[in-house]
C-alpha cells in the first residue's frame, strides 16, 4: 500500500456557526468522526441540517467555527494557500450531486483535468482509462459532458475525483438528480470502487437505498452526529 492511502480521518468537535443580524446560526455544534483507510461513513438528515457543511469542511472547501479535521499527520487548515490547494488536489476527490465537468472538454480531458497541476501526464492517462472502463465508459472518452446521460456524467465525476489516488473521497447526494438505474449503479460503482482502492469515503445521501450498501450510518440533528 502507498504511503498516501494509509491515513485515517479525524474529525474533532467540529463546529460552525455563521454570524447574522440576529442570533448566530449554529449550523454545526459538534461534531467528531474517525474513519481509517478503507472505512465509509453515510451521513443523512434533513434538508438544511448542515450536511454539506460538513462534507465542505472535511474537504477543505469550507472552515469550521471551532474543532479540528485531521488527514493522517496534515491538519489542512493549518496548511499556507498554496499547501492548501496542493492537499486538496491530491488528498480529496469530490463527487457533487451536479456533476461540475467542464462542457468543452471530452470525458477523457475531464478525467485528466486534476493529475496537470502536479504531475507529468503519461501514467494519468494509463490511470484514466482504467478507471473509465471500470465506470463502463471506456468507450465514451471523446464525448462532450452535453452528450452523455446523466449517469455517464456522474460515472465520469466519479472517475475524476479518484484520478490522483486521493485518500479520501467525499460525496454530496451524489445520486440526488438519477433516475433510480443510474443512482443503482453509481451505488454500486461507490462501493466498488471505495473498496478497490481502499479510500476513506464520506457520503451524504437521501437516499435509504444507496445508504443501506454501507455499514456505518449517522444521522446529523441539531448539530451532532448520531449513529443510526
Ligand atoms: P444540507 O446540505 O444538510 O441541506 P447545508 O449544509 O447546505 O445543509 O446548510 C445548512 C444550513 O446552513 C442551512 O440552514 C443554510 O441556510 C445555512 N447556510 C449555509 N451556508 C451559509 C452561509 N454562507 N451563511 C449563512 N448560512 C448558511
Ligand atoms: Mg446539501
Amino acid at each position: 500500500m502507498s504511503e498516501s492511502t494509509a491515513k485515517s480521518l479525524s474529525v474533532e468537535s467540529v463546529a460552525k456557526v455563521y454570524p447574522t443580524r440576529g442570533e448566530p446560526l449554529v449550523v454545526l455544534r459538534d461534531v467528531s468522526l474517525s474513519l481509517q483507510p478503507g472505512e465509509v461513513a453515510v451521513i443523512m438528515g434533513p434538508s438544511g441540517c448542515g450536511k454539506s457543511t460538513l462534507l465542505n469542511i472535511i474537504g477543505t472547501l469550507d472552515e469550521p467555527t471551532g474543532g479540528t479535521v485531521r488527514l493522517g499527520d496534515c491538519d489542512p487548515f493549518a496548511l499556507s494557500e498554496s499547501q492548501l490547494a496542493r492537499y486538496r488536489n491530491e488528498q480529496v476527490g469530490f463527487v457533487f450531486q451536479d456533476h461540475h465537468l467542464l462542457p468543452h472538454l471530452s470525458v477523457l480531458e475531464n478525467v485528466l483535468l486534476p493529475t496537470l497541476a502536479h504531475r507529468g501526464s503519461n501514467d494519468g492517462v494509463a490511470r484514466a482509462k482504467k478507471l473509465l472502463d471500470r465506470v463502463g465508459l471506456s468507450d465514451r472518452l471523446e464525448h462532450r459532458p452535453a452528450e452523455l446521460s446523466g449517469g455517464e456524467r456522474q460515472r465520469t465525476a466519479l472517475a475524476r475525483a479518484l484520478i490522483n489516488a486521493p485518500p479520501l473521497l467525499l460525496a454530496d447526494e451524489p445520486t440526488g438528480n438519477l433516475d433510480r438505474a443510474s443512482a443503482e449503479r453509481i451505488g454500486a460503482l461507490l462501493l466498488e470502487l471505495q473498496h478497490a482502492e481502499h479510500v476513506i469515503l464520506v457520503v451524504v445521501t437521501h437516499s435509504p437505498t444507496l445508504a443501506a450498501r454501507f455499514d456505518r450510518q449517522y444521522e446529523l440533528t441539531d448539530g451532532v452526529l448520531a449513529v443510526s
